[in-house]
């Protein structure tokens, strides 16, 4: 502790791995000295069980009134998972618990900055890119509806408000950030109306930032692009859906999805999470890969305005990965979640960071 005032973050260890991999987050946010007040709130089953909700009001009010949270994995029962929420006399369904946090919280851009590591074996060429994810449109509004026993309709909305917002917040990340170019993924060939509207506002936006290069593929194309010349893809910026299923092609590109961490960005509140789920198929058995969380809580602490810390979180990380020792079963390794981060806590000890890292302690 170095005698400031600790931050006030709220945490949600979720479902599945959540508390294994929440419990190395804490650890190595903890090891890096900033202090932090952490108020544990429930989400998904744990708080189904307490309160009778997946989502209930004490965490919303909780987040509100922290505006930072650390959040883990929420289980989405497949077909049956819409959520209700009641405040204020109004009612509100969401398709899905994760869906309704997002848009109960009012946040707009899901940032998730994947990239490949030396030390983790991957058939691909090395991938560094950011996807902007819009998560307040598209087809994940849950506008959905039966025409009849055989028929379901979904209705997909993409807004000029919206699509503005996402690529301002994406060409103004890039010119922070010094990258190069931003890129839009759609599928204007074909949705002319709804992703031809989304790639004219990235258009839009373009020409207000001269020295940030801007091109646009059809989604499809897209993916055979990441593979293959991911180099060429930097800020990537996507509607709601192909949002989510292109994150999960870049964290498989990257080595797994284990490596992808990502934060959920809104004016009032932000909140951090890996790209991935509650993986309850090795969930309790000690094996997840805590890493995509770890990088999560180095944005989180990039987001408090700790960035020294957060850029010691992510040279140990890389340090760790490099060694090639401590790789979790889905990087091809035996370590075990507990080891993995031990030997990122170890790293981040004085002295122990290499020359970059070092640059970044403090
Ligand atoms: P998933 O991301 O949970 O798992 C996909 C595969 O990747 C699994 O084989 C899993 O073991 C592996 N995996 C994921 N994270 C890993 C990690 N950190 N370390 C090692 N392996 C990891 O996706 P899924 O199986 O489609 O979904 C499981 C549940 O999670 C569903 O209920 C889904 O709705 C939910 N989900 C939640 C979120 C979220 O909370 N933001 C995101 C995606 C999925």
């Amino acid at each position: 502790m170095n005698g400031k005032r600790p931050h006030e973050v709220v945490v949600v260890p979720g479902d599945g791995i959540g508390p294994e991999i929440t419990e190395a987050a804490v650890r190595v946010i903890e090891a890096t000295g900033v202090p932090i007040a952490w108020h544990e709130a429930l989400a998904g089953e744990a708080a189904r069980q307490r309160y009778g909700h997946p989502l209930p009001d004490v965490t919303l009010d909780a987040m509100r009134t922290a505006r930072v949270a650390l959040k883990g994995p929420l289980l989405a029962p497949k077909q049956t998972g819409r959520v209700t929420i009641r405040r204020e006399g109004v009612e509100n369904t969401y398709p899905s618990v994760n869906n309704a946090l997002r848009r109960e919280l009012a946040v707009f851009a899901n940032v998730r900055p994947i990239k490949s590591y030396a030390g983790v074996p991957s058939p691909f060429p090395a991938l560094d890119v950011v996807i902007m994810r819009e998560v307040t449109e598209d087809t994940y509004i849950g506008w959905e509806e039966m025409k009849g026993p055989d028929e379901a309709w979904a209705i997909k909305r993409i807004t000029r408000q919206a699509s503005e917002r996402i690529f301002r917040f994406a060409f103004q990340y890039a010119r922070r950030e010094s990258r190069r170019r931003v890129t839009a993924g759609h599928k204007a060939n074909v949705l002319n109306l709804t992703d031809g509207l989304f790639l004219q506002c990235g258009r839009d936006v373009a020409a207000g930032f001269p020295e940030i290069a801007f091109d646009d593929y059809m989604v499809d194309a897209l993916c055979v692009r990441l593979v293959k010349q991911p180099e060429t893809i930097d800020v990537l910026v996507l509607p709601n859906q192909y949002g989510d299923i292109l994150s999960d092609l870049c964290g498989g590109i990257a080595g797994s999805l284990g490596l992808a961490p990502g934060a959920n960005v809104g004016e009032q509140v932000s909140f951090f999470e890996a790209s991935h789920g509650a993986a309850p198929d090795i969930a309790g058995q000690g094996i997840a890969n805590p890493i995509a969380f770890i990088l999560c809580g180095a944005m989180l602490l990039g987001h408090l305005g700790e960035g020294e810390a957060a850029k010691r979180v992510q040279a140990a990380v890389a340090t760790v990965l490099k060694q090639g020792r401590w790789l979790t079963p889905d990087l091809g390794g035996r370590a075990r979640t507990a080891e993995v981060t031990s030997a990122i806590v170890d790293t981040l000890q004085p002295g122990r960071l290499g020359v970059e890292g070092e640059k970044g302690g403090g």
